[in-house]
């Protein structure tokens, strides 16, 4: 039985357009950032020969080869014929076999008047047959394997509804290439926009700018989306604020460039707030809520994507291009990655104002108080120098009409007469012993003017140490007997002379030692000591007064040493020199620090604090330089 070929038409796109490969469709929408990798498995002879030219030219064993021959020249397409017997494939004749062998000599004879069987047998029934679910690739492996005379013979292909197509290998193979092709431009594409993502990060991280940020992500962005104007608007109130632009004709580009926000549901901005998502249109003319911009060309398509910032829209990414449809998926979901990095753009510029505000705000807070603190120190400054100023003028006047009260006191004091009564004795030695310790408090306020002023003049010697301290201890004797009080001198002896003054250094030590005394209880002990000590390179005397008193507050360790700052019962002032607690005026440690320092020394104390009932004592230090 004649069984008349069954000639499939196939779609005229497939016929008159060269082949065309696509992605199928989930890899194409997610391609550039959330696709898997381009898997050439995911391509298989189902998804993609809707775009490749095949044909399904079957025809009986018994179809007489001139009906073949007859299809071949009306479709130069046709890659071959399958023959087939009772739903089963005898074999493939391609188009080239066919013309090799009616091209033989008689070949037209042989071939053309009987069955198309004859021929088949004649070259053989070698031909393969893949499932439509084969990969592209797998598909030109095996076409690939055949042996070399079937090598360019068309492939069968099997679909799921066990229909038979016939597919050209040249077309195979042109597939495949075409679909190396099109992983090596996705594969472009991802790395372009990874490095631009990769750019904008840098921007981001290089500039606090938010104008200067926000208009390098629209530049970044082109590399990746192509479109014809940019702009990234912030919201501000009922308007769109332009930040950044790209595209724009000059005479916009200056302008400050604002969009209303209307309130219909219909508006694009209103939508996008809504949806928080992105919106593609793909025809602006036909989008009602579509507003254009006066002065600017009509672009068709149109990309708006949201600023989104803790849940809020806060602005938007507007991209357009000229044409309609222009934009694909892949260019929104680019685009929404964009809009992340300008969200962090903005954060952070908002965060930097922010941040700059504030330190301006505490420029302005410090620069008040530094005013205020300048004036107040030089209000201080001045009293101190009044104060100097009366110390010294009042002590310069307390030493005449003290010298004549002192001189009449020894006049009186040298009368037997007056002396031979034990009363008037005790009046004279009081008078005295008043007279000398006014003197000394006068002393110490011309010692300290000099000190405020400057005017303190060292005359340098070489000092022996351990004789001044003996020297004194002798002198203090009795204040120490009084109060049962022991002054021990340790390894002073074996120290080096010191290079100073030693009028201005018997005073420092005078007063530490009476310090000890005054402030240590009856039956305490002062203990002196002294040691070599280099300090940058330079040697020094470290003189250590230790007593077993009171103590002092560390809070309090550096004011002793300012002037007039004293702690001790004025109550017991007068009473005595080296009263226990007795006070003073508050000037032994300032000058004593004054000294050393005209010395280039140093002085300090330590002491755990202050406490009657422990007595922690303190330790007083003094270096000065031998040399
Ligand atoms: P004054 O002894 O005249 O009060 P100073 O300048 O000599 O003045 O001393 C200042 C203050 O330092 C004293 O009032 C006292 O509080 C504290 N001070 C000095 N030496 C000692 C010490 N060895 N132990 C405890 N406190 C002391």
């Amino acid at each position: 039985m004649m069984v008349s070929p069954i000639l499939e038409e196939q779609p005229m796109s497939a016929k008159k357009q060269r082949p065309r490969i696509y992605l199928p469709k989930t890899i194409s929408e997610t391609s550039a950032i959330t696709a898997p990798q381009l898997d050439l498995s995911h391509l298989t002879l189902n998804s993609t020969l809707a775009d490749l030219p095949t044909h399904a030219f079957q025809v009986s064993a018994e179809t007489s080869a001139i009906l073949v021959a007859t299809e071949f020249d009306a479709q130069p397409d046709l890659p071959g014929v399958i023959v087939m017997q009772n739903d089963k494939i005898l074999g493939v004749i391609s188009r080239r076999r066919f013309m090799e062998q009616i091209g033989r000599p008689y070949g037209i004879e042989v071939y053309l008047y009987r069955s198309i069987q004859v021929m088949l047998e004649a070259t053989g029934t070698n031909s393969l047959k893949l499932p439509g679910a084969c990969t592209i690739h797998f598909a030109a492996e095996i076409a690939l394997r055949r042996k070399f005379s079937f090598l360019y013979d068309p492939i069968i292909v099997e679909f799921p509804d066990k229909s038979l197509r016939l597919l050209n290998s040249y077309t195979l193979l042109l597939a495949q290439s075409q679909l190396l092709n099109l992983v090596y431009q996705v594969e472009q594409s991802r790395r372009q926009l990874a490095e631009s993502l990769e750019k904008t990060g840098r921007i981001l991280s290089s500039s606090l700018n938010l104008q200067e940020v926000t208009a390098r992500i629209l530049v970044e962005l082109a590399h990746v989306v192509s479109y014809e104007r940019g702009l990234i608007m912030l919201k501000k109130g009922t308007v769109l604020q332009k930040i950044a632009q790209r595209g724009f004709p000059p005479h916009l580009y200056q302008q400050e460039l604002t969009v209303p926000i209307q309130t219909n549901r219909e508006d694009v901005f209103q939508r996008i707030v809504a949806t928080q998502k992105p919106l593609l249109v793909d025809n602006v003319r036909y989008e009602p809520g579509w507003q254009q911009l006066e002065g600017l060309p009509l672009d068709h398509s149109w990309v708006g994507v949201p600023l989104v910032v803790q849940n809020q829209v806060i602005g938007l990414i507007s991209l357009t291009r000229r044409e309609p449809y222009a934009f694909r998926a892949d260019d929104v979901l680019v685009v929404q990655t964009f809009a992340g990095q300008a969200v962090i753009a903005l954060e952070n510029a908002r965060l930097y104002d922010e941040i700059m505000q504030f330190k301006n705000q505490l420029e302005g807070m410090v620069s008040e108080r530094t005013e205020e603190l300048n004036k107040a120190y030089a209000t201080l400054a001045q009293l101190d120098k009044t104060k100097s100023d009366f110390i010294k003028v009042s002590a310069h006047e307390l030493r005449t009409p003290l010298t004549v009260v002192k001189g009449y006191a020894q006049v009186l004091a040298s009368d037997e007469a007056l002396q031979s009564s034990a009363q008037t004795k005790m009046v004279l030695d009081g008078m005295l012993s008043g007279v000398d310790r006014l003197y000394q408090i006068v002393n110490d306020m011309l010692d300290i003017a000099k000190i405020d002023s400057n005017a303190l003049r060292v005359h340098p010697e070489s000092v022996v140490l351990a004789e001044m301290i003996q020297h004194l201890g002798h002198k203090l004797h009795k204040s120490l007997q009084d109060r049962s009080l022991n002054l021990f001198l340790h390894n002073l002896e074996t120290l080096p002379a010191v290079y100073g003054d030693s009028d201005l250094l018997l005073k420092v030590f005078h007063g530490l030692l009476v310090n000890g005394i005054k402030y240590t209880p009856d039956g305490g002990a002062i203990t002196v000591s002294g040691r070599e000590v280099w300090v940058n390179g330079r040697s020094f005397v470290e003189i250590k007064i230790s007593d077993t008193g009171i103590g002092i507050d560390p809070a309090k360790q550096e004011l002793i040493f300012e002037k007039f700052y004293q702690t001790g019962e004025l109550a017991l002032h007068s009473s005595g020199y080296t009263k226990f607690k007795g006070g003073g005026p508050g000037l032994g440690l300032a000058i004593a620090k004054g000294i050393v320092l005209a010395h280039n020394g140093r002085i300090w104390v330590e002491s755990e604090g202050c406490d009657e009932q422990t007595y922690p004592g303190s330790h007083f230090y003094v270096h000065l330089p031998t040399s």
